[in-house]
């Protein structure tokens, strides 16, 4: 791709791990919503659960996820019983026992609050639901904060099977830029103890468009993650949205790989990895040829939520903790973002519900729309509009909004096909922007991170 078509789309679209997306959340939807859908939840399909940890040591100037740095235990076990009681409270109001397919701990660095308290968390989750025999139970990880025995309690007591590493860059001077020190054999041990304690299923993250970051060093880093064998790779891009996270204001613009370079980073590790054998999924992820993910895709049952691509099918999600966003049968319910917020809201008796969105006929049609698009890059709209029970003729205005990506030829229509072409692929979001009824950028409140 040239650089004049670079800087042509290198505009702030939404990352579509929902739709509508966040933005389009509002205080409108509250906890008595929030009750209503919960008693929609019917036993038929599994669900997949969510506890956020909202708590690191240590703060990653890049972070764009819902934390906050402190070691205080007294917080630790406060906010563990009241997790607690959100899991009974919702439990209440379900509409049956339903039994769990997944469950995923993300943060903040979920073992912040300890492998103890995790173990709490999980039982209490295991009282509520039914846990399917081959239930997946994953965990975001910080090998700064994980020692041997931590593993030893994830693994053996808690049953964790899955777990994904932040690993972003393994060259010095990228990690001190920043401020997220982490030398490789402190990760490699990691992997080396994750293995010996069963799990199965690694993930490592890179991120690329961080300071410092050249075509050299970031291949380096790309060969030395591949050299661990994970099962699954992220590739994920820098968002630098310093009007939305202020400590990003920390690391310096002009230390920071513009547009084309970041193109050229991507590229760079991309060519590793497929050269390594993993297979290129969706946006942003990589999984070996054999791998689960990998024959999902293949096969268009690959799915995006809140987590990335995966390969879970369940519909409902029902998530627990600070800012954890539950997918609801007839929408999506966020709970209050900060951690004292949440906390106090269940002190209270209530559930931390903080805004949320409906989900509309519209809003069906649209969202697997683009998750077609995001997963598989491809889309027939007349089978869709079929399914769906609408005439296609429906799309036609959003059609026409793709006349540009076309004359560019990122992305092919033939009838009511669509195709993301692979060298439009970066571009995926701008195709699905086409379909997004919301979307409406505003240069002066930008809302989301630029496409490249
Ligand atoms: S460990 Fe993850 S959540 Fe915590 S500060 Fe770093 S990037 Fe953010």
């Amino acid at each position: 791709m040239d650089s004049a078509l670079l800087l042509k789309y290198d505009q702030r679209v939404p990352r579509y791990t929902s739709y509508p997306t966040a933005v389009q959340f509002t205080d409108t939807v509250g906890e008595d919503q929030h009750t209503a859908w919960l008693g929609e939840i019917g036993g038929e399909g599994p669900v997949s659960l969510y506890v956020h940890v909202p708590f690191c040591e240590v703060l990653c100037w890049y972070c764009g996820c819902n934390t906050q740095v402190g070691r205080h235990q007294n917080t630790f076990e406060s906010y563990t019983d009241l997790v607690c009681r959100e899991i009974d409270r919702v439990a209440a109001r379900l509409g049956a026992r339903p039994r769990a397919a997944a469950v995923h701990w993300g943060g903040g660095t979920p073992s912040a609050i300890g492998p103890a308290r995790m173990a709490r968390i999980m039982e209490k989750l295991r009282q509520h639901f039914d846990f399917l025999p081959d239930v997946e139970i994953a965990v975001e990880m910080d090998p700064r904060v994980l020692s041997p025995e931590d593993i030893q309690t994830l693994t053996r007591d808690m049953g964790v099977n899955r777990t994904s590493i932040g690993v972003q860059d393994f060259d010095a001077e990228v990690q001190a830029a920043v401020n997220r020190v982490q030398p490789y054999d402190l990760v490699a041990e990691t992997v080396e103890n994750l293995r010996a304690g069963g799990i199965l299923d690694l993930n490592l993250d890179l991120m690329y468009g961080l300071p410092f970051q050249a075509r050299d060093n970031f291949g380096h880093s790309a060969d030395l993650a591949i050299g661990l064998a994970p099962e699954r790779m992220t590739l994920f891009g820098y968002a630098h949205v310093p009007w939305m996270f202020s400590h990003q204001k920390l690391i310096k613009e002009n230390d920071l790989p513009n547009a084309e370079e970041r193109l050229i980073l991507f590229a760079e590790a991309l060519e590793r990895l497929e050269d390594a054998g993993y297979v290129h999924i969706g946006l942003d992820h990589f999984s070996k040829a054999d791998s689960e993910m990998t024959i999902a895709q293949r096969e268009g049952r690959l799915h995006r939520n809140f987590q990335g691509y995966t390969t879970d099918t369940a519909k409902t999600l029902i998530a627990f903790g600070a800012s954890a966003i539950s997918t609801l049968p007839g929408g999506f319910i966020q709970n209050k973002s900060a951690a004292r917020d949440y906390m106090n809201a269940i002190k209270a008796g209530g559930l931390g519900t903080n805004r949320g969105v409906g989900l509309t006929d519209e809003d069906h049609l649209r969202s697997h729309i683009i998750e077609r698009l995001m997963c598989d890059f491809h889309v027939d709209l007349e089978a869709v509009c079929e399914t769906f029970d609408v005439p296609v003729d429906h799309l036609a205005g959003d059609m026409a909004k793709l006349d540009t990506l076309v004359a560019d030829d990122l992305v092919a229509v033939d009838g009511w096909h669509v195709d993301v072409l692979p060298r439009g692929r970066m571009l995926v979001r701008m195709a699905c922007a086409a379909f997004d009824q919301y979307h409406a950028p505003n240069p002066d409140k930008p809302a989301h991170a630029k496409a490249i």
